[in-house]
């Protein structure tokens, strides 16, 4: 499954009704964001993060970390957790894995996240050890934090994922994957791929991991990828991927075609009285031609990002659900030949 990204718990260009139509099942929602506004205490006495947003789908967490790794100023990162000032305001936090467990439960997510220490990629050995054996010891403290929690309130209903990293050395991934195995999460993520590497390493990396984790348990890959990327992760093993690029994208005029990109501010479009996409059923290619989305922006409209996010997000779903069709008959791979010799000529 594919999850859309859900930063501030709204998809951005998508209403909940939308979100709805398109048959999205789950949406993944940053637990930075939420943390620093509104606040997750606000969230939780509004009855929760399924309430706040009106959304009766699933809801995935992310623990904060990679935000505060990537967005925080002055941050510092000891032992007991990461510290950080607000890119919002300059207000000082720390987030350690306690409180990860604890904003998430007041969320309440379905599945949450434990929080694990990003490194900058490549890395040096000694940095990815590091922070694995960091990584490892958080996760425990976050199982334990989060078992205590779920004696006290029987009521409790959420998952805790534990996430593998070890950054691009494949004995540092298995190590990382069986330190967490011996916690043992109810489902398991590889972080910290995708973030520069050559997709092969991204594959390797991915397929070292999956081979240790349990086929009965769900396994995420966190931050992937390109359409034509996604065969390749399932077809090792992956079952969970989430994205920002179906909605950025869009927001940038590129759209995602079962034949390519198109760039749809290209003159070439002017008089294009084709849908986005000829060969998708979703509302807009139905309805809408690319002179009209080409036109819209130009002209600067936000109906334009709400169109294509709309459509790029369709073609996410449909890939997974062609995806899961192509697994049914054994014909994954071919699947994924197809697809990439579509989106080898680059864009249109
Ligand atoms: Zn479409």
């Amino acid at each position: 499954m594919f999850m859309p990204v859900g930063t501030a718990a709204a998809v951005k260009g998508l209403t909940q009704e939308a979100l709805e139509s398109l048959g999205a099942k789950i949406i993944l929602a940053n637990t930075y964001h939420l943390y620093l506004r509104p606040g997750h205490g606000l969230i939780r006495k509004l009855g929760g993060l399924h309430q706040f947003m009106s959304w009766n789908g699933a809801i995935l967490t992310d623990s904060g970390g990679y935000q505060v790794f990537s967005l925080a100023e002055l941050r510092k990162i000891t032992d007991q957790g990461v510290r950080f000032r607000s890119h919002l305001d300059g207000s000082e936090h720390l987030l350690d894995p306690e409180k990860a467990v604890e904003v998430q439960l007041a969320l309440g997510s379905d599945i949450a996240m434990v929080l694990d220490e990003c490194i900058e990629t490549p890395a040096p050995r000694s940095i990815a050890e590091a922070a694995l054996k960091r990584t490892s010891e958080w996760a425990r403290r976050a199982r334990n934090y989060f078992l205590a929690q779920s004696q006290r309130d029987s009521e409790l209903l959420q998952w805790q994922f534990g996430i593998v990293q070890g950054a691009t050395f494949a004995d540092l991934r298995q190590a990382s994957a069986r330190q967490l195995l011996e916690i043992d999460f109810p489902g398991y993520a590889v972080g910290g791929l995708a973030v520069g590497e050559p997709h092969e390493v991204t594959c390797e990396m991915t397929e070292a991991v999956t081979a240790l984790l349990p086929h009965e348990r769900p396994r995420y890959l966190m931050g992937v990828g390109r359409p034509e990327q996604i065969p390749d992760y399932v077809a090792r093993g992956i079952d969970m991927m989430d994205c920002v690029l179906p909605t950025r994208a869009a927001r940038h005029a590129c759209i995602y075609t079962s034949e390519g990109r198109v760039l749809i501010k290209n003159s070439r479009y002017i008089e294009d009285q084709r849908a986005l996409d000829p060969n998708c059923s979703c509302a807009v290619c139905r309805r809408y031609s690319r002179a009209y989305l080409r036109h819209l922006f130009a002209a600067g409209e936000i109906t334009a990002a709400i169109l294509a996010t709309f459509h790029n997000v369709h073609f996410y779903l449909d890939i997974m659900r062609q995806i899961r069709e192509a697994i049914s008959f054994g014909q994954l791979a071919n699947f994924a030949t197809e697809l990439r010799a579509r989106y080898a000529a680059g864009p249109a």
